[in-house]
């Protein structure tokens, strides 16, 4: 199959109803996109390195899913509408078997959120897949990262650490039972964007980050950029990992045969997680919780920011939490998987 067959064959699809905007789509040497009046476009890219970000073996199907799932979770996390994307692949080789399946993980996704794939490039070469995705928002109504004021609720959706377990788990870092490894897997492969979330938390949060590289991290983006800091609880964390089970009385109790200090480690500073987190003033709590339930999305506050810069965890009784919490870091830490 040559280049151009595979092109045709995967990536190009009739021009449909859903892909309102997309004047010119695959096929052409430009794509032609028709923006919405008086919106701004959120624009972001996002690679995947095969044998940095991904098991070169994972199932193309979920690679697909995860490739646009990272991409739509930056737009989530500025508050905007999802429109069109590009895909820019490198195949060492043209195989239906692969080729098929990713294209259906990918598209699957990309229907539900109705962003349209409108053009990309494909070439020869070490398995890397980059996206550029590109959304919409009303001047002025993006969520940054730099909008945090003192005294603001900090604040993450879903679940958190259960991708980083995962991670571990594949590594045989760590045991996991069968059915746990299989729900923590699910949230390494196929993460959900926080898209309706986002949307929801326009005019109500304060700034925003989606959680790729750990929280703390991320979380540390919004500060820095707000010129605050924060202090994050840590017992309320570390039930954000759904794959363990912990005790609200006694943290020493747990399913899976998983530490603590692992659990809470991979939920501040795993990765891989593709929620949001978030800060709001405490006037917006009620609106907070609202935009949770109109985007079906479980949220919770986690601490509050303060004028004293960088992240400080504590536990339920106050006392600081040592760490140290080490985020992600391409050019810091040694290669994964
Ligand atoms: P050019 O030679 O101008 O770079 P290409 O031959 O690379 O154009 O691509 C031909 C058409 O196929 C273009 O419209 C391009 O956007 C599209 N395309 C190439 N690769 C992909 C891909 N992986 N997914 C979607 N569209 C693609
Ligand atoms: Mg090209």
């Amino acid at each position: 199959m040559g280049e151009f067959e595979l092109i045709t064959r995967y990536f190009q699809r009739p021009q449909r109803a859903l892909d309102e905007g997309v004047v010119l789509g695959v096929g052409d040497d430009c794509a032609l996109l028709q923006p919405t009046p008086g919106m701004q476009w959120a624009v972001s890219s996002d690679m995947l390195v095969s044998g940095r970000h991904f098991f070169p073996d994972v199932d193309p199907r979920t690679l697909g899913h995860k490739a646009l799932a990272v991409n739509l979770s930056d737009l989530a996390a500025c508050g905007a509408k999802p429109r069109a994307f590009t895909l820019a692949l490198a195949l060492p080789e043209a195989r239906a078997e692969w080729l098929q399946p990713f294209s259906e993980g990918l598209f699957a996704l990309a229907d539900a959120h109705g962003c349209a794939l409108m053009g990309g490039d494909t070439t020869r070469g070490p398995l890397n897949i980059c996206i550029t995705v590109m959304g919409e928002v009303p001047p002025g109504q993006a969520l940054l990262r730099s909008g945090a004021r003192v005294g603001d609720d900090v604040y993450v959706s879903g679940t958190l650490g259960d991708a980083a377990l995962a991670l571990r788990c594949l590594q045989g870092r760590v045991h996991l039972p069968p059915a746990v490894l299989a729900q923590a897997r699910q949230r390494l492969e196929q993460p959900t964007p926080r898209v309706a979330l986002g949307l929801a938390l326009r005019g109500v949060a304060s700034a925003a980050a989606d959680v790729s590289d750990g929280l703390l991290g991320d979380l540390g983006h919004i500060l820095a950029q707000s010129g605050v800091g924060a202090t994050v609880d840590a017992d309320i964390a570390i039930h954000l990992i759904a794959t363990c089970a912990y005790s609200t009385r006694d943290r020493g109790q747990f399913d899976a045969e998983i530490p603590p200090a692992l659990a809470l480690q991979c939920v501040l500073a795993g990765g891989d997680d593709y929620e949001l987190v978030f800060t709001a003033p405490p006037a917006q709590a009620a609106a907070v919780q609202a935009a949770a339930r109109a985007s079906g999305t479980p949220v919770t506050r986690i601490g509050r920011t303060e004028a004293m810069a960088g992240v400080r965890v504590v536990d339920g009784s106050g006392a600081l939490l040592p760490g140290p919490w080490a985020s992600f870091d391409h050019f810091a830490t040694p290669p994964r998987p």
